[in-house]
């Protein structure tokens, strides 16, 4: 679990708050139905309209780091692999990086050597 700290803030009422956990789980968590806000409101709609991201921090080391199944590793960091696949492969912030042919995006975890590896988040739908 490559974890981040994501600090938001709420447009409607200004409260800061924290999110932590990996990219795929802060989607999830924008992508919810409604949304129960620390500032003490409680919306019928996504988190989208109105959780604003101040900062991403980059994802926490892995200690004992192994594949997780079923992720799609890419060494996007590979000029080589990325030629080959024809990717072109573009910096979206804090070691999260999108590749804008297809608009897939790909995330990392990191262990303990300081290596990153690279994986395919799941389009969204
Ligand atoms: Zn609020």
């Amino acid at each position: 679990m490559s974890m981040r700290v994501f600090l938001c803030t709420c447009q409607k009422c200004g409260t800061q708050f924290d999110f932590t956990g990996n990219y795929e789980k802060f989607r999830e968590f924008l992508d919810s139905k409604n949304f129960t806000c620390i500032g003490g409101h409680t919306e019928i709609r996504s988190p989208r309209a109105f959780v604003k991201v101040v900062t991403m921090s980059e994802p926490t080391t892995v200690g004992e780091w192994k594949p997780t199944e079923g992720r799609n590793y890419v060494d996007i960091m590979d000029s080589l692999t990325t030629r080959i696949k024809g990717m072109q492969i573009d910096h979206l912030g804090s070691g999260l990086y999108i590749d804008r042919r297809t608009m897939k995006k790909y995330d990392y975890e990191e262990d303990s050597k300081g290596k990153r590896h690279y994986f395919e988040l799941p389009l969204q739908h």
